[in-house]
């Protein structure tokens, strides 16, 4: 490599790896949370109409004013609090840590969790402390708290529901940690459409919790929206770091659409959920696999022992894409997730995992 690229990029930045997403062509998609169901074409023609007359020459409403306030609706934002939207929830992660970074400064989240808490941390030159979860992926609260207490976090992050995990941590012990936190806690809820609980309504209760929400995982992804909700004082402050017309004129438009119609969503939803269930039975139902619970739309899931990567690639063999984490190690080995699919996308995933764990049994038995 150059020398003049190691001498001026940051020795951390030159040690990361680039957030890599896999090439899914002609593959059924189960890899990355996404809602499986796009617009019929009733609704596919109002939205174009919604766009025919987006002024592209214009720059967009920096405070994105029509599409705030639906959300603020849409996401019960109590009164009192004020939001601050994100080009996705992953700008409003980078917008905090930048607001709040300082060399001898630390980022705290349980491990395993969403990457982006780490790798933000590190692009903003802070510390990061990863606490593990038990191997249940509960809390570990003795662990949690005296990490608290030794590395000070100026930001803790808590996704609930967690990724990649899919479980809920008890609401008592994260009420536990926002009140030992010296700094912010980021309750992160990218998943809320698919979980039964939601800190929401908390931001009045405590004066260092702010709660982050995304259009993701809705059926949303493309458009990159998130919006983070909090007491007005800390959302004044993010918003300063927040470059201006973060939110583009499309994702204002689409978004605003997107909200009139809520109930579409809604009703895709509660399909996942279903789908969510009887996927979890099924997967259930194979003895060899350890099923752990989930209050998202995705599903994770431990093989025999050495068995994952293998799974992994029969069942991209059969044309489905899933994500495999085993190679993280760790609580996370033998590990593979799934995306909630349509029902037929998770008839084909569990037909062919059926298969590939068939495949297992009768090499294994070869073997003898
Ligand atoms: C997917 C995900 C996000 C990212 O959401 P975007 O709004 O698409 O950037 C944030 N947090 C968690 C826990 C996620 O799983």
């Amino acid at each position: 490599m150059s020398d003049l690229i190691q001498r001026w990029i940051r020795p951390e930045i030159l040690a990361l790896q680039a957030y890599h997403v896999p090439d899914a062509s002609g593959l059924i998609k189960l890899d990355a949370m996404e809602n499986p169901y796009t617009l019929d074409d009733a609704m596919q023609s109002q939205w174009l109409e919604a766009l025919r007359n987006a002024p592209l020459n214009r720059y967009p409403d920096p405070e994105a004013r029509a599409l705030r306030d639906r959300l603020r609706v849409a996401m019960d934002v109590p009164r009192s609090a004020e939001i601050i939207l994100g080009n996705g929830s992953d700008e409003l992660i980078q917008i905090i840590a930048m607001a709040m970074a300082g060399p001898a400064r630390t980022i705290l989240a349980p491990e395993p969790t969403f990457v982006m808490y780490k790798m933000i941390a590190t692009f903003a030159g802070m510390q990061f402390k990863g606490v593990p979860l038990k191997a249940d992926f509960s809390l570990d609260m003795p662990m949690t708290l005296s990490a608290i207490e030794q590395t000070q976090p100026a930001i803790i992050f808590l996704a609930y529901p967690n990724n990649p995990t899919g479980n809920l941590f008890e609401r008592s012990e994260v009420e536990a940690i926002i009140a030992a936190a010296p700094g912010l806690v980021v309750v992160d809820e990218a998943y809320h459409a698919f979980a039964g609980d939601s800190f929401m309504n908390d931001i009045e209760r405590y004066e260092n919790l702010v709660v982050m929400r995304t259009v993701s995982k809705m059926g949303l992804a493309g458009i990159r929206l998130g919006l983070l909700a909090g007491a007005p004082g800390w959302i004044g402050e993010f918003n300063k770091v927040r470059l201006p017309y973060n939110i583009n004129v499309l994702t204002q438009l689409s978004g605003d659409f997107a909200l009139r119609h809520q109930g579409v969503f809604d009703r895709q939803t509660f399909a996942i959920c279903e789908q969510r269930a009887i996927l979890l039975e099924q997967l259930a139902g194979y003895r060899e696999l350890e099923v752990f619970p989930s209050q998202a739309n995705f599903v994770l899931f431990r093989t025999p022992p050495g068995q994952a990567e293998r799974i992994f690639e029969v069942l991209k063999q059969g044309k489905i894409l899933i994500k495999n984490l085993s190679k993280q190690g760790g609580l996370l080995h033998d590990c593979l997730r799934v995306t909630v699919g349509t029902p037929e996308q998770n008839r084909a995933f569990l037909d062919v995992l059926g298969k590939a764990l068939q495949s297992g049994e009768s090499k294994a038995a070869a073997r003898g």
